[in-house]
């Protein structure tokens, strides 16, 4: 499959049947993430089993590209250990920004480098994994902290 099919189906899939989407209750931490320039606001919220995540989900508005992201990094992040989940975010980043970025066993992610071609939606798609840093750092602090991608 061409890589801006795959684009293109996962980002219709995800955006019109948004994985882990709703309300957590109770939830550990949480954060919520506004993208200024597109108006894509989203909350993530998830639970701790340990050091891994058990329980992700989120909840907001935005552009196909950012609702697509949020639900597959929800999918991706499921299960892992918080450094896993904070590399995970690096090489999406890498991804998305740079050509170089590998999306070897990325699984469905790979899908997400397709936004290279439109360098103005970066922030759509990397909204979602700035906001899940900022939820992972209020688990310690117990917060709700506020993350903008400007
Ligand atoms: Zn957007």
């Amino acid at each position: 499959m061409e890589l801006t099919e795959l684009y293109r189906d996962v980002i219709l899939d995800h955006n019109r049947l948004p994985r882990n989407f709703g309300p957590l209750e109770p939830a550990d931490a949480s954060a919520d993430g506004v993208n200024p320039l597109c108006g894509d606001r989203l909350t993530v919220r998830l639970n701790l089993d340990a050091d891994k995540i058990g329980e992700i989900r989120f909840e907001g508005q935005g552009c196909a590209i950012s609702t697509a992201s949020a639900s597959l990094m929800t999918e991706a992040v499921k299960g892992k250990t918080r450094s896993e989940a904070l590399e995970l975010f690096e090489r999406v980043h890498r991804l998305l920004t740079d050509d170089e970025g590998s999306a070897e066993d990325l699984g469905k992610l790979a899908a997400l480098s397709g936004v290279r071609e439109y360098p103005a939606r970066v922030k759509c798609a990397s909204l979602c994994w700035h906001t899940l840093a900022a939820a992972l750092k209020a688990a310690d602090a117990h917060g709700t902290p506020a993350v903008s991608t400007e």
